[in-house]
C-alpha cells in the first residue's frame, strides 16, 4: 500500500506555502467554520495570523445537516479567502463537496479539504487528486483507520501524494460531546503510515470549552498540526459558533502550545 509505513519508511512532509506538516514544526490551520463576509475572514486572519497560525481556514460550501441551514457564500466565498489569504500572506484552505468544483476551488485555496462526510466519495477523492493540490482528508464519521488509509489510498493511486490526515472526532454512544476525539489514531496513523496527521478539537468535542486541553494532549500524542475553528463573535457566527475560540482564547492557546512544544 503506498500509505503505508513498508512502502515508504521516511515521513512525507507536506509543504502549504510557508507550513510544512510532518516536518519539525507544527502547523496550526485556525479561522471560522464558513466564511460569512470579507471583513468577517479578514479580522479572523489578522487574528490567526498575530497569535502565529501558519494557515487560514473558512468554509465557502458548507455540508449542513440541515437544508435550511446557512450553506456557504459559495462562489462569493472563494473569492473572498483568496483576497484575503493572499493580503495577509497566508496560505488558505477551503472544503470540496463535488468533484465538478475542484478545479474552481483549486484556482482559489492552496489545500483542498475533504470533509468527514466525504471520505468515502471516491469520484470526489480521484478528482482531488488530479489538481495535484495538497489535500487535507478528513477521517469519516463512523470510518475505521483502514477504511481512513485507503481513501487516502485513491488519491495516492491517482498519482498526489500530498495528503495530510485529519482526525475530528468520531460517532458513539457519548452525547454529551458533538464527537468522540479519537486521539489514539495519532500514534496508531504514525506506526501505519509516513502521512501526516492532524488534529480538529473544535469538531472533535463540539464546544470552545474543551479545544484547548485537547489540543495539547493531541500535541502531547505526537500530532503534526492543528485545525482550530475560531470567530470574532462566535455567539453570532452562521455555523459552529458554540466550538469556536474567540481571537483572544486562540492566542493564549497559542501561547500555552509553544512552551508546551518546547518541553516536548
Ligand atoms: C469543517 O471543517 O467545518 C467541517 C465541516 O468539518 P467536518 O467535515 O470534520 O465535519
Ligand atoms: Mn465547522
Amino acid at each position: 500500500k503506498l500509505a503505508s509505513r513498508e512502502f515508504q519508511q521516511k515521513n512525507t512532509v507536506v509543504t502549504v506555502g510557508s507550513a510544512g506538516f510532518g516536518g519539525k514544526s507544527i502547523p496550526v490551520i485556525a479561522g471560522p467554520c464558513a466564511i460569512e463576509s470579507y471583513e468577517q475572514l479578514y479580522q479572523a486572519g489578522v487574528s490567526a495570523k498575530a497569535a502565529g497560525a501558519a494557515m487560514l481556514r473558512g468554509g465557502a460550501y458548507k455540508p449542513r445537516t440541515s437544508p435550511y441551514s446557512f450553506q456557504g457564500l459559495e462562489k462569493k466565498g472563494l473569492e473572498i479567502i483568496k483576497t484575503v489569504g493572499r493580503e495577509l500572506a497566508l496560505p488558505v484552505i477551503s472544503e470540496v463537496t463535488d468533484p465538478r468544483n475542484v478545479e474552481l476551488m483549486a484556482e482559489h485555496v492552496d489545500m483542498l479539504q475533504i470533509g468527514t462526510r466525504n471520505m468515502q466519495n471516491f469520484v470526489l477523492l480521484k478528482e482531488v487528486a488530479l489538481s495535484k493540490k495538497p489535500v487535507l482528508l478528513k477521517r469519516g464519521l463512523a470510518a475505521t483507520i483502514e477504511e481512513w488509509l485507503m481513501a487516502a489510498e485513491y488519491i495516492l493511486s491517482s498519482g498526489n501524494n500530498q495528503i495530510v490526515l485529519c482526525e475530528r472526532g468520531i460517532r458513539t454512544y457519548e452525547s454529551y460531546t458533538r464527537n468522540t476525539l479519537d486521539l489514539t489514531v495519532v500514534p496508531i496513523i504514525k506506526h501505519l503510515s509516513h502521512l501526516p496527521i492532524i488534529v480538529d478539537p473544535s469538531h472533535g468535542t463540539g464546544s470552545w470549552r474543551w479545544v484547548s486541553p485537547m489540543s495539547k494532549a493531541a500535541i502531547a500524542a505526537g500530532a503534526d498540526g492543528l485545525l482550530i475553528e475560531m470567530h470574532q463573535n462566535p455567539e453570532e457566527a452562521l455555523s459552529d459558533g458554540p466550538q469556536s475560540l474567540t481571537p483572544e482564547n486562540f492566542a493564549q492557546l497559542m501561547v500555552d502550545l509553544s512552551s508546551l512544544t518546547t518541553v516536548l
